[in-house]
């Protein structure tokens, strides 16, 4: 066995564990390898595993490593993860399955402008700044529904809602903040959990993890 498919074995391993704990099927909760500051050489052991669902955090950084793979693996997804600048749009639109960090108007009419145009519309996630801190990407709280209806109402198909809890804080909170948030906008997907805290995001309802350092680096 790899280090990859020893390390995704056993991410999966507790992932499926923690959603049996809340009484969930596992199978809807999906893991998206992060692969951010990773170069290809690492990257290709996990796609070697089979595993198809990857996360990068920006656009040039993203085409400049994925291009050649997407090519040679056309069922692989792409996520974006990371803030989108609206300039960066087009070429999102072009490379990105799904879009992690819809947090304003003008990305939301940046992205679904280029859809039209591109003929390939990516899901997207509203993000939320939860903790609602001011470095952070997100919309307010008390945004979230009217974004969220402007993504119901636009060419982009809603995925659910992302979140990224300060650092330092029992992330459980913010979890079950955003799940609360989810429900009350009839919203079902819920991109949330990284390496450190995916167990508790996935009992307190993610559909989508992101998870990096964890598949590459022994704990
Ligand atoms: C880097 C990153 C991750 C993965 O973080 P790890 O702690 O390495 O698992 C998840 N989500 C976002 C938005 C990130 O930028």
């Amino acid at each position: 066995m790899t280090d990859a498919s020893r390390r995704l074995a056993a991410i999966r391993e507790r992932m499926d564990a923690a959603a049996k704990r809340a009484g969930r099927d596992p199978d809807d909760v999906t893991l998206v390898a992060v692969t951010k500051n990773r170069t290809v050489e690492e990257i290709e052991p996990l796609i070697a595993t089979g595993h198809r669902t990857f996360g990068e955090s920006r656009v040039q950084e993203a085409q400049s490593k994925w291009s050649a793979l997407l090519a040679r693996h056309t069922d692989i997804q792409l996520h974006c993860i990371g803030r989108l600048q609206s300039n960066k749009a087009a070429e999102a639109v072009r490379l990105f399955d799904v879009i992690h960090a819809i947090d304003r108007l003008s990305l939301l009419d940046a992205l679904a402008t280029a859809a039209t145009k591109e003929e390939k519309a990516p899901d997207g996630f509203v993000q939320v700044n939860i903790g609602d801190e001011p470095q952070k990407g997100g919309c307010a709280i008390a945004d979230t529904g009217a974004l969220v209806e402007a993504v119901r109402a636009s060419t982009i198909p809603l995925a659910g809602l992302m979140c990224i809890p300060p650092a330092d804080l029992q992330p459980g909170p913010y979890f079950a903040l955003l799940a609360e948030l989810a429900r009350r906008h009839d919203v079902n997907g819920l991109s949330m959990g990284m390496s450190a805290d995916f167990e508790a995001a996935i009992m307190l309802g993610a559909t989508v993890v992101r998870v990096g350092s964890a598949l590459f680096e022994d704990a």
